[in-house]
Protein backbone atom coordinates (compact mmCIF):
# COMPACT_ATOMS: atom_id res chain seq x y z
CA UNK A 1 0.00 0.00 0.00
CA UNK A 2 1.67 3.62 -0.90
CA UNK A 3 1.99 6.61 1.40
CA UNK A 4 0.44 9.29 0.99
CA UNK A 5 0.57 12.42 3.26
CA UNK A 6 -2.14 15.11 2.76
CA UNK A 7 -1.80 18.72 3.44
CA UNK A 8 -4.95 19.62 5.08
CA UNK A 9 -6.05 23.06 5.12
CA UNK A 10 -9.39 22.85 7.37
CA UNK A 11 -11.15 20.30 8.29
CA UNK A 12 -14.52 20.84 5.88
CA UNK A 13 -12.09 20.44 2.52
CA UNK A 14 -10.64 17.12 4.31
CA UNK A 15 -13.44 15.05 4.35
CA UNK A 16 -14.15 14.21 0.95
CA UNK A 17 -9.86 14.07 0.13
CA UNK A 18 -9.44 11.48 2.54
CA UNK A 19 -12.33 9.49 1.55
CA UNK A 20 -11.04 9.68 -2.22
CA UNK A 21 -8.14 8.55 -1.28
CA UNK A 22 -8.81 5.66 0.80
CA UNK A 23 -11.06 4.96 -1.56
CA UNK A 24 -8.13 4.75 -3.92
CA UNK A 25 -6.44 2.40 -1.51
CA UNK A 26 -3.54 4.99 0.01
CA UNK A 27 -2.50 4.70 3.37
CA UNK A 28 -3.60 8.52 4.07
CA UNK A 29 -2.08 10.61 6.89
CA UNK A 30 -2.77 14.19 7.49
CA UNK A 31 -0.52 17.29 8.23
CA UNK A 32 -1.37 20.59 9.22
CA UNK A 33 0.54 23.36 8.47
CA UNK A 34 -1.50 26.74 8.22
CA UNK A 35 0.68 29.90 9.75
CA UNK A 36 -1.63 31.49 7.16
CA UNK A 37 -4.47 31.16 9.61
CA UNK A 38 -5.34 34.26 12.02
CA UNK A 39 -6.25 35.42 14.20
CA UNK A 40 -4.75 32.62 16.81
CA UNK A 41 -8.44 31.96 17.80
CA UNK A 42 -9.35 30.89 14.31
CA UNK A 43 -6.35 28.81 13.96
CA UNK A 44 -7.54 26.64 17.07
CA UNK A 45 -10.96 26.63 15.57
CA UNK A 46 -9.69 25.13 12.52
CA UNK A 47 -7.63 22.68 14.52
CA UNK A 48 -9.97 21.47 16.68
CA UNK A 49 -12.09 20.40 13.69
CA UNK A 50 -9.12 18.47 12.15
CA UNK A 51 -8.25 16.71 14.99
CA UNK A 52 -11.91 15.03 14.93
CA UNK A 53 -10.42 13.39 11.95
CA UNK A 54 -8.32 11.37 13.76
CA UNK A 55 -11.33 9.45 15.38
CA UNK A 56 -13.58 9.68 11.58
CA UNK A 57 -11.39 8.33 9.58
CA UNK A 58 -9.22 6.77 12.00
CA UNK A 59 -6.04 8.68 10.78
CA UNK A 60 -2.83 10.00 11.97
CA UNK A 61 -2.72 13.73 11.80
CA UNK A 62 0.75 15.60 12.14
CA UNK A 63 0.24 19.01 13.12
CA UNK A 64 3.45 21.30 13.08
CA UNK A 65 3.57 24.30 15.66
CA UNK A 66 1.54 27.51 14.88
CA UNK A 67 4.24 30.31 13.79
CA UNK A 68 2.61 33.03 12.04
CA UNK A 69 5.75 35.10 11.82
CA UNK A 70 7.22 32.73 9.09
CA UNK A 71 4.35 33.28 6.91
CA UNK A 72 4.43 37.10 7.02
CA UNK A 73 7.81 37.24 6.52
CA UNK A 74 7.09 35.60 3.00
CA UNK A 75 3.74 36.94 2.37
CA UNK A 76 3.73 40.54 3.58
CA UNK A 77 5.47 41.94 0.94
CA UNK A 78 2.28 41.40 -1.77
CA UNK A 79 -0.72 41.92 2.12
CA UNK A 80 -2.11 44.69 -0.72
CA UNK A 81 -2.82 41.66 -3.57
CA UNK A 82 -6.06 40.28 -4.01
CA UNK A 83 -7.25 36.58 -3.22
CA UNK A 84 -5.54 34.77 -5.81
CA UNK A 85 -2.26 36.85 -6.78
CA UNK A 86 1.03 36.41 -5.88
CA UNK A 87 0.33 36.83 -2.09
CA UNK A 88 -1.58 33.40 -2.13
CA UNK A 89 1.29 31.64 -4.79
CA UNK A 90 3.76 32.44 -2.04
CA UNK A 91 1.44 30.97 0.67
CA UNK A 92 0.59 27.76 -1.30
CA UNK A 93 4.71 27.48 -1.87
CA UNK A 94 5.39 28.25 2.01
CA UNK A 95 3.10 25.47 2.78
CA UNK A 96 3.81 22.57 0.19
CA UNK A 97 7.30 22.74 0.44
CA UNK A 98 6.85 22.09 3.92
CA UNK A 99 4.76 18.96 3.45
CA UNK A 100 6.88 17.49 0.87
CA UNK A 101 9.50 18.29 3.76
CA UNK A 102 7.72 16.16 6.11
CA UNK A 103 6.84 13.59 3.58
CA UNK A 104 10.52 12.60 2.85
CA UNK A 105 11.33 12.37 6.16
CA UNK A 106 8.55 10.04 7.33
CA UNK A 107 9.47 8.37 4.38
CA UNK A 108 6.24 8.57 2.57
CA UNK A 109 5.87 7.95 -1.16
CA UNK A 110 4.04 10.91 -2.10
CA UNK A 111 2.09 14.37 -1.30
CA UNK A 112 -1.00 16.04 -2.03
CA UNK A 113 -2.95 18.83 -0.62
CA UNK A 114 -6.72 19.86 0.01
CA UNK A 115 -6.12 23.28 -1.17
CA UNK A 116 -7.52 21.68 -4.68
CA UNK A 117 -10.96 21.08 -3.12
CA UNK A 118 -11.81 24.97 -3.16
CA UNK A 119 -13.97 26.73 -6.12
CA UNK A 120 -11.29 29.52 -5.27
CA UNK A 121 -8.23 27.94 -5.66
CA UNK A 122 -7.05 27.53 -9.06
CA UNK A 123 -5.61 23.91 -9.06
CA UNK A 124 -3.39 24.44 -11.92
CA UNK A 125 -1.36 27.01 -10.05
CA UNK A 126 -0.70 24.56 -7.51
CA UNK A 127 -0.15 22.00 -9.38
CA UNK A 128 2.11 24.02 -10.94
CA UNK A 129 3.94 24.95 -7.55
CA UNK A 130 3.71 21.35 -6.26
CA UNK A 131 5.52 19.68 -9.71
CA UNK A 132 8.53 22.54 -9.28
CA UNK A 133 9.45 20.99 -5.88
CA UNK A 134 9.00 17.78 -7.29
CA UNK A 135 6.76 16.05 -10.15
CA UNK A 136 7.86 12.75 -8.96
CA UNK A 137 6.44 13.04 -5.51
CA UNK A 138 3.61 14.81 -5.80
CA UNK A 139 0.06 13.33 -7.02
CA UNK A 140 -2.14 15.99 -8.92
CA UNK A 141 -5.30 14.92 -7.53
CA UNK A 142 -7.84 18.13 -8.42
CA UNK A 143 -10.22 17.60 -5.53
CA UNK A 144 -12.99 19.79 -6.77
CA UNK A 145 -13.84 17.67 -9.99
CA UNK A 146 -16.42 15.57 -9.99
CA UNK A 147 -18.58 17.81 -7.32
CA UNK A 148 -15.74 16.99 -5.25
CA UNK A 149 -16.44 20.17 -3.12
CA UNK A 150 -20.33 19.97 -2.79
CA UNK A 151 -19.56 16.00 -1.29
CA UNK A 152 -17.18 17.88 1.24
CA UNK A 153 -19.76 19.99 2.34
CA UNK A 154 -22.32 18.32 2.01
CA UNK A 155 -20.30 15.60 4.57
CA UNK A 156 -19.17 18.64 6.98
CA UNK A 157 -23.13 19.52 7.50
CA UNK A 158 -23.42 15.59 8.53
CA UNK A 159 -20.76 16.32 10.90
CA UNK A 160 -22.01 19.90 12.32
CA UNK A 161 -18.17 20.62 10.83
CA UNK A 162 -17.27 24.69 11.52
CA UNK A 163 -17.28 26.33 7.70
CA UNK A 164 -14.74 29.45 7.87
CA UNK A 165 -16.37 32.19 5.80
CA UNK A 166 -12.62 33.53 5.02
CA UNK A 167 -9.82 31.66 3.23
CA UNK A 168 -7.37 32.29 6.64
CA UNK A 169 -4.56 35.12 6.36
CA UNK A 170 -5.67 38.52 8.11
CA UNK A 171 -5.61 40.41 4.64
CA UNK A 172 -8.08 37.64 3.26
CA UNK A 173 -10.73 38.94 6.07
CA UNK A 174 -11.54 41.92 4.87
CA UNK A 175 -12.69 39.84 1.58
CA UNK A 176 -15.64 38.13 4.37
S1 LIG B 1 -5.98 34.55 0.84
FE1 LIG B 1 -5.69 32.41 1.53
S2 LIG B 1 -4.24 31.46 0.10
FE2 LIG B 1 -4.14 33.69 -0.17
S3 LIG B 1 -2.48 34.35 1.16
FE3 LIG B 1 -4.34 34.55 2.37
S4 LIG B 1 -4.54 32.59 3.44
FE4 LIG B 1 -3.04 32.28 1.81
Amino acid sequence: MKKILLHICCGVCALHCIEYLKAQKFYVEGFFFNPNIQPQEEYQKRKEYVDRLTDLYQIKIITAPYEPKIWHDICDIYKDEKEGGNRCYLCYSLRLFKTYEVMLKNNFDYFTTTLTISPHKKSNTIFEIANKIDKDKFLAIDFKKQDGFKKTTYKASQFNFYRQNYCGCIYSIKNK
